[in-house]
């Protein structure tokens, strides 16, 4: 993983011509020039020169970035900016030595009781019917404020249920193994995308094998916080031990922090581990899909999404792609973003969702739970009384849960 010294080059590369501006999601929701690459570039530039250090104030601008890489796409001097950022705040974290304290709360340990505490939480909040109820007073609910508008999201994550078939007697003779990789907000919260993406391979030829895999360790990455990347990406691939043909995941984000685990770890298990790491989507491509009901259906493109989404769901029998404006645009969630600049995040949420109201559409399948997050945040800004809002869902979900399917 290169370091911010190797990337002095590319920030010279910067002519300030602030084309970033326009696609950057944070400049358009603040019109901060420290929120775009240019301004941050600029910031850069100061500490190369030596004339500004790795201050806390400077993480707080770097962090000030959903990591969406739209400005990469459209830089002219095709600056690599999130990857620049992230080696930035490396250095912060190398350059500070954390508290005891900070240390601990910035550890993967404590994130991980917090996952485990919610789990609990949601299970007991189903168990006893509450998300029935929340779901019948979502509209009074919303006007309660910011403790309303956190229940909606909680109940927007455990409201799609999917039941486990029996095993049918005759199925396909299994040739392939996979390893599922269900990524932490899956395996704590929302366990319905295990059960979807088994059933959509129920009669595929492939079987799965059950390992105890850990978070893909993104918000660490994001973060600049290598040193506890790095723990997590080795206890994950020292989980993945025994024969197996694939690591299959459903979210777009794992894959992509997973790519990254040879930069960090240079060891032949991580290149095994990030090679045999696939999206379900890739295998899932040349099966038939009919949905059981006419449904009008938009999607939501992931930043770190690789696979053509909206051509796989075109593809889908017995529904209509509708097209949204900005659906391969950043949902403003981003893990932490949403945590350390709520009000942005919310901002830029609130106009996805308003457009996926405007496109008429029934549902909107998007495959990352952060961006499910995102969208839902969304809704919940617009006001619900006054508007008609399509249903988000993860697309393997919506997959097992409304359509038939036929391998090919
Ligand atoms: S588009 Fe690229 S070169 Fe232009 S200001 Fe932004 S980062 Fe710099
Ligand atoms: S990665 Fe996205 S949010 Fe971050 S500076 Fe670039 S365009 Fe803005």
């Amino acid at each position: 993983m290169n370091k911010f010294s190797d990337y002095k080059e590319e920030i010279y590369k910067c002519s300030r011509c602030g084309l970033c501006q326009s696609v950057c999601p944070v400049y358009k929701a603040t019109l901060s020039e420290c929120a775009v690459s240019k301004g941050k570039f600029n910031m850069l530039n100061g500490v190369v020169k030596g004339d500004l250090s790795f201050s806390k104030q400077l993480k707080k601008y770097l962090d000030l970035c959903t990591g969406c890489n739209a400005c990469k796409d459209f830089c002219p001097s095709d600056i690599d900016a999130k990857k620049i950022f992230v080696a930035a705040k490396q250095r912060y974290y190398e350059e500070n030595n954390l508290s005891r304290l900070e240390s601990f709360f910035n550890s993967y340990l404590v994130f991980k009781v917090i996952l485990r505490l919610a789990a609990a939480f949601v299970f007991f909040y189903r168990l006893f019917g509450f998300n029935k109820i929340t779901g019948c007073l979502e509209k009074p609910i919303s006007k309660t404020g910011k403790p309303g508008k956190l229940l909606l999201l909680l109940n927007s994550q455990v409201r799609n249920f999917i039941n486990k078939e029996k095993t049918p007697d005759k199925i396909r003779q299994k040739e392939k193994t996979a390893l599922y990789f269900e990524g932490c907000f899956n395996k704590y919260i929302n366990n319905q995308t295990e059960t979807a993406v088994k059933k959509i391979f129920y009669n595929s030829g492939i079987s799965f094998i059950k390992k105890d895999f850990e978070c893909c360790g993104v918000s660490y990455l994001a973060d600049g916080n290598i040193e506890e990347f790095r723990k997590i990406a080795e206890k994950n691939i020292a989980a993945a031990e025994g024969d197996f043909d694939y690591i299959l995941t459903d979210c777009a984000s794992c894959l992509d922090t997973i790519k990254t685990y040879p930069d960090v770890l240079s060891s032949e298990s991580a290149s095994a581990f990030a090679q045999k790491t696939v999206s379900v989507i890739d295998l899932i491509r040349n099966m038939s899909f009919t949905c059981s009901e006419s449904l009008k259906i938009a999607v939501h493109i992931p930043c770190h999404e690789e696979f053509d989404l909206v051509g796989f769901v075109k593809k889908i029998k017995n529904i209509e792609y509708v097209k949204a404006d900005d659906f391969d645009k950043c949902c403003g969630f981003s893990g932490t973003f949403a945590l350390k600049y709520p009000e942005i995040s919310e901002k830029i949420s609130k106009s996805k969702a308003l457009n996926y109201i405007n496109s008429g559409a029934d549902m909107v399948l998007t495959t990352c739970p952060a961006c499910i997050l995102g969208l839902e945040q969304g809704f919940i800004e617009t006001d619900i009384a006054q508007h008609k809002r399509p249903v988000v869902m993860n697309l393997f979900v919506f997959l097992a849960k409304y359509c038939s399917v036929e391998n090919i």
